[in-house]
């Protein structure tokens, strides 16, 4: 059974000290940390995907944080993605930060994971207040993720001596500890605990360029992410081009939440002013991004439930017709879809097995 939470929808809510890095593709399963009160009905189990940030690219919006979604199953928070805004939203959207205990991130682009200083300051202030026992948040993402995860907690080493030479307050326990990190090399299983198993692979995004660009000599990788669990299944597209590997992993997903890019590309310089004008539609070719009729032949070919578009391009604070990201999909797609907001959410519900 899936529901799509009516009144909070698309339609409503226009809202270690060592840093380990080890080579995923073993099963990780560490104890999860008890979530209080899931709302979980008796006898059933529910994921909750809420799009926290939906604004692709580098361009500075009123009503759209940078990109981050979190899965919630069972009450359980995953965090996927760390764009800029992050804390708030997922404030806003009523998940306790400290109970996000993994976070995976999709590829190294900025808006993906701008956030990430601001959530482990936030991380380190609770733990240093009242948890300090909790286990390290664990970080999964492509190559060079764990450079900058321990470069962002590399400055906190200032705040920390700055706290600690107040009179009379006790020394802050490092930030560095409370974080490892799992560099992703190979598709496969990256994580499983009792309520998800999230499978990786290795999309396009970065297939277009140069061999001899930095990305490409450096090992720059972009992932998609599936999760199944009890209550369905989810899969995040991340940044890509056309993939067959997407296909492959999105096949017969409940619901498939994808990139959209229309008109300019992500990365190309910002127009002055915020401007629907400023970014004509176009028809894009498959190269890096999704177009909307892309996204329709995605989620036709792999038969999936539904699809929630999040990472608008350009996404802009002005924009009235919708249907400019929806339009080329439904060519294709015959099921919903839907225009994520900041804060959009959709829900997944199945009987729990006896
Ligand atoms: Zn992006
Ligand atoms: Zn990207």
């Amino acid at each position: 059974m899936i529901i799509r939470r009516s009144g909070r929808s698309y339609a409503s809510l226009c809202g270690a000290l060592a840093l380990i890095a080890s080579t995923a593709n073993a099963q990780t399963v560490l104890a999860p940390r008890a979530v209080p009160n899931s709302n979980v009905p008796e006898g059933f189990h529910v994921a909750r995907v809420i799009l926290l940030g939906t604004g692709g690219g580098p361009r500075l919006r009123a009503n759209r944080a940078q990109i981050s979604a979190v899965l919630e199953v069972d009450g359980r928070p995953y965090l996927v993605d760390v764009g800029a805004g992050v804390v708030s939203r997922l404030t806003e959207a009523g998940i306790d930060t400290r109970f996000v205990q993994r976070v995976f991130i999709t590829h190294n682009h900025t808006d993906h994971y701008n956030g990430i200083l601001e959530f482990q300051s936030f991380v380190w202030s609770d733990r240093n207040q009242s948890n300090l026992d909790d286990p390290p948040v664990q970080v999964f993402g492509p190559r060079r993720t764990q450079f900058i995860v321990e470069k962002s907690l590399q400055t906190f080493s200032v705040a920390e001596q700055t706290h600690g030479s107040m009179p009379g307050t006790a020394p802050r326990m490092p930030a560095s500890g409370m974080f490892t990190t799992t560099e992703i090399t190979n598709d496969g299983v990256v994580y499983s605990d009792d309520l998800v198993k999230v499978t990786a692979v290795r999309n396009t995004h970065f297939d277009n360029y140069p061999r001899d660009s930095v990305a490409i000599i450096s090992g720059d990788e972009s992932y998609s992410y599936r999760f199944d669990t009890p209550a369905g299944s989810v899969v995040f597209t991340g940044d890509t081009g056309c993939s067959e590997a997407v296909e492959d992993l999105a096949e017969g997903a409940d619901l498939l939440v994808s990139e959209v890019v229309t008109g300019a590309a992500p990365g190309a310089a910002p127009p002055r002013g915020n401007s629907v004008q400023a970014a004509p539609v176009q028809s894009r070719v498959c190269s890096g991004h999704l177009s909307s009729e892309e996204v329709g032949l995605l989620a036709s070919r792999a038969k999936v439930g539904a699809v929630l578009l999040n990472h608008l391009v350009p996404g802009l604070d002005d924009e009235k017709d919708m249907s400019l990201y929806t339009i080329g999909a439904l060519k294709h797609f015959k099921g919903p879809v839907i225009v994520g907001r900041d804060l959009s959410e959709y829900d997944l519900v199945k009987a729990a097995s006896r």
